[in-house]
């Protein structure tokens, strides 16, 4: 590598030596901040659920469940934050598990139209509910892919589910999916309250949310296109977003398909 010590002056392979150690410190301090900021946000984002449900049991305790009203009132609040905490613990742990196994999990064949039929299936229930129309324009006969089945329709539900949750009633979420020979194209779109510019290129970061009490609101945990993008970089895609404040976002995900369409 050093043979060609030209280009530098004295002693080259010092120089480099240093330049080389100064990198890998930089990085493995970034590394060591980013895992102590997700060790804090996990705590935190914990905690808040965790003291509501303390404080509504004490109350209920000191006397206040003595009225029927005010006891199903507390009670409903604090089922709200069991099952807060119970969605925060199930993400944690997936994308733990993703981030953990996108290097050396078992690739399955997935039958991409089945997996998405089964996936809107699903998200029409959640739809009809808020009055939200889901519209799909997927091709027939997509070419199958390889990876992780399940990862591949939570992929697409966090998705869907953030479409629904960010669109007001009677909007419409876009699911359209088609083969443009060398990618399997996933777009994801919907007509609800858009994202502002400076938001878009810190939204996949875990906990990163552009309206925290909105998100918790609808039922969020900051985690779901942290989720996403890891599912994305397991099949090797890409993932972009673009966006319009009151008109609508839209995500295009792009899973190459080259060395699999000979499989058939
Ligand atoms: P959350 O659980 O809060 O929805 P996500 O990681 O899924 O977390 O999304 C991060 C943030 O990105 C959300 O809090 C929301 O502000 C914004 N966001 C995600 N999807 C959409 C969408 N389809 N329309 C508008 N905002 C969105």
């Amino acid at each position: 590598i050093y043979s060609n010590p030209i280009t530098l002056e004295n002693d080259p392979t010092r120089v480099i030596g240093v330049v080389i150690i100064i990198q890998d410190i930089t990085e493995m301090r970034k590394l060591e901040r980013m895992r102590k900021d997700f060790v804090a946000n996990v705590s935190h984002e914990l905690k808040t659920p965790l003291t509501s449900i303390k404080g509504f049991v004490e109350t209920l305790k000191d006397g206040a469940g003595e009225d029927r009203e005010i006891r199903e009132k507390f009670l409903d609040i604090i089922e709200i934050e069991v099952g807060r905490l119970s969605s925060l613990i199930q993400d944690i742990l997936l994308l733990s598990e993703i981030e953990n196994k996108k290097n050396i999990q078992v690739k399955e064949l997935i039958n991409v139209n089945k997996s998405i039929d089964e996936v809107i299936q699903v998200m029409n229930e959640i739809a009809k509910k808020k009055d939200i129309e889901i519209i799909n324009k997927v091709e027939n006969k997509l070419p199958h892919i390889y990876g992780n089945n399940g990862w591949f329709k939570q992929m697409l539900i966090n998705l869907i589910d953030n479409g629904i949750k960010y669109t007001p009633k009677q909007g419409k979420v876009i699911v359209e999916v088609y083969n443009n020979i060398q990618n399997l194209v996933v777009k994801i779109k919907d007509t609800g309250i858009g994202i502002e510019e400076k938001h878009l290129d810190r939204l996949f970061e875990r906990f990163y949310r552009v309206d925290k009490a909105r998100s918790r609101q609808v039922g969020g945990t900051g985690l779901g296109l942290a989720i996403v993008k890891h599912i994305v970089l397991s099949f090797n895609g890409t993932i972009e977003v673009k966006s319009e404040i009151n008109k609508g976002t839209e995500f295009i995900i792009k899973i190459p398909i080259e060395d699999i369409e000979h499989e058939g």
